[in-house]
């Protein structure tokens, strides 16, 4: 069950720890073998090492390319301990045993996450002898030790007192190793489909996506779901880069509770609509990933109280996203109107602010406050995944700015300049609203949202009845065109006065006479945006 340890390698590019660990190796009388910048920061720390040329019998070569490629060393980690000839052999040779290897690769992501990242960089940053030790290492786990990750020396320490590695343990890390040089490649070979294989391919043949847990969570959308947060790799994951988002976001709260499953989604919902609106400070609430608010005001304070205006009911236990800092008159409307709230999504935090939400009410010591610098414009990179059982739907995200000039006007009157902006506002609103999506604003607030129907008359119905007295004067927004111009003579009834939608129905000639009859002005976008 248990091994001891005597000798071993240790060869790391990234150098956490290893000082430490060493220490604590040779204080147990294990001897150690290292390659040139590993056994450079031993000797340093004044421990005694064997360079790694003493062991081969050759020179660490080819700036550094062949190093442990030699049966020295992998003869004393792939010899079979429960074998004798395979001892005998080792010994003839004259090759002694290693029973740790200490190994974490050439830094590859971090080379091609740079912006000027060469060629030459890339491929010299390609690790061969490091994968190759690794997996000799985990091969042989019988017998050997394995470790890749700085964060699994204290365990590996404290086994059996320090004095041996189990062998449930050696299991462990040697799947984790298989797991290490796996991703390993794996963006290797991303990296360069992108750039020479399928350079055109916006979705490559195969997506390796490579997710990793950061978070497990207390449950998923429901307490008898397992869950866990993973964030995506740089190469293929929406956000996985520098993009403001959840992924990227830290906590400033400090009320230990955790962020759900539901909570981390529609965190995302509110963030992703926000970033429309770079221009302007806006706040967004939202309730089951659908926007119960979203307005914009002269102050972020302003927003926020507009926002809830139009849904106070529903805003209650919401996810707020505002896109400037989170300043003390926000926090004092917050806990004024005791808006309970969920969790808040900024890109910056006042201190007093802070203190005066999470101290005002009883539900303040509850609330999570999310971080997330650099919120600018809607983000395209990465995809837009969706699980079916047996498969994935993959598409690239819902990225499509609109112009002023790429809309048609349909109807006898010509919007005023005042009611195209405000299109424009609801038009940036329905793409964040599951479909059947209907919207309506007024004075760059929601008004009245109709989400997740089956038919579009049914949203705009919905839509009507929660604007109420709002509805005169107020704008329209459809996701996707009508197919027939009952929605639209509920909105002209409502008092509506533009109409923004895709266009494109058989019987859109029905919805421009209709509108023609009512004065609304009516908008083609040519756009549509459905979200399921
Ligand atoms: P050091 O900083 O100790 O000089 O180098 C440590 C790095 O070298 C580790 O990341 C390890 O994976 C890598 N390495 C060890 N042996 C070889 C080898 O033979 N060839 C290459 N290319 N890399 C190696």
């Amino acid at each position: 069950e248990y091994i001891k340890i005597k000798r071993a390698l240790l060869s790391v590019s990234d150098k956490t720890g290893i000082v430490e660990l060493a220490q604590a190796l040779a204080a147990r009388g294990v001897e150690l073998v290292s390659t040139g910048g590993t056994a450079k920061a031993l000797k340093d720390a004044g421990l005694a090492v064997r360079a790694i040329d003493e062991l081969t019998g050759f020179p660490e070569m080819l700036e550094g390319r062949v190093k442990t490629l030699h049966p020295n060393v992998h003869g004393g980690i792939l010899a079979d301990r429960d074998k004798p000839e395979h001892l005998a052999t080792i010994a003839e040779h004259g090759i002694g045993p290693i029973d740790l290897v200490v190994v974490n690769l050439y830094p590859f992501a971090k080379t091609i996450a740079k912006p000027d990242v060469t060629l030459e960089d890339a491929i010299e940053n390609i690790d061969i002898g490091g994968p190759a030790m690794v997996r000799s290492a985990a091969k042989n786990h019988q017998g050997v030790a394995i470790v890749v990750d700085p964060t699994d020396y204290a365990q590996l320490l404290s086994e059996n007192d320090g004095d041996g590695v189990s062998l449930t343990l050696r299991r462990k890390l040697m799947a984790k190793a298989y797991a290490h040089t796996a991703a390993y490649d794996s963006l290797i070979a991303s990296y360069f489909e992108k750039q020479f294989v399928e350079p055109e391919a916006i979705l490559p043949t195969t997506l390796r996506l490579s997710f990793e847990k950061v978070q497990d969570l207390r449950y998923g959308e429901n307490p008898h779901q397992v869950a866990g947060f993973y964030k995506s790799s740089p190469i293929h994951g929406g956000g996985g880069g520098t993009e403001a988002c959840i992924g990227n976001a830290t906590r400033r709260d400090d009320s230990g509770k955790e962020v759900s499953f539901n909570n981390l989604y529609d965190l995302d919902g509110a963030l992703e609509l926000v970033k429309e609106f770079p221009d302007a400070p806006t706040a967004a609430i939202i309730k089951h990933a659908n926007p119960c608010g979203c307005a914009q005001g002269e102050t972020i304070a302003e927003a926020f109280v507009r926002a809830r205006e139009a849904d106070t009911i529903s805003a209650f236990g919401g996810i707020l996203a505002i896109n400037q800092k989170f300043d003390l008159a926000l926090a004092e409307q917050i806990v004024g109107l005791n808006n309970f709230l969920e969790c808040i999504v900024a890109p910056d935090y006042d201190e007093a602010a802070i203190k005066k939400v999470v101290g005002g009410k009883k539900w303040g010591a509850n609330l999570r406050l999310l971080q997330v610098e650099g919120i600018a414009g809607p983000g395209k990179d990465g995809y837009l995944l969706k699980q079916v059982v047996g498969g994935m739907l993959v598409s690239t995200r819902d990225y499509r700015p609109l112009s002023e000039s790429e809309l048609t006007v349909k109807s006898e009157r010509q919007p005023t300049a005042d009611e195209l902006s405000e299109l424009l506002f609801a038009w940036r609103c329905v793409k964040h609203i599951k479909s059947n999506a209907i919207v309506m604003t007024k004075g760059r607030a929601i008004r009245g949202v109709g989400a997740g129907q089956m038919n579009r008359v049914r949203s705009v119905r919905l839509a009507v009845e929660q604007a109420g007295e709002h509805g005169p004067g107020s704008v329209l927004a459809s996701d996707a065109f009508f197919p027939f111009p009952d929605g639209p003579e509920v909105a002209a009834k409502a008092g509506v006065t533009a109409i923004i939608q895709p266009g494109g129905s058989v019987k859109d000639d029905e919805t421009i006479a209709l509108c023609n009859q009512y004065n609304i002005a009516l908008v083609f976008t040519g756009v549509r945006h459905f979200r399921h």
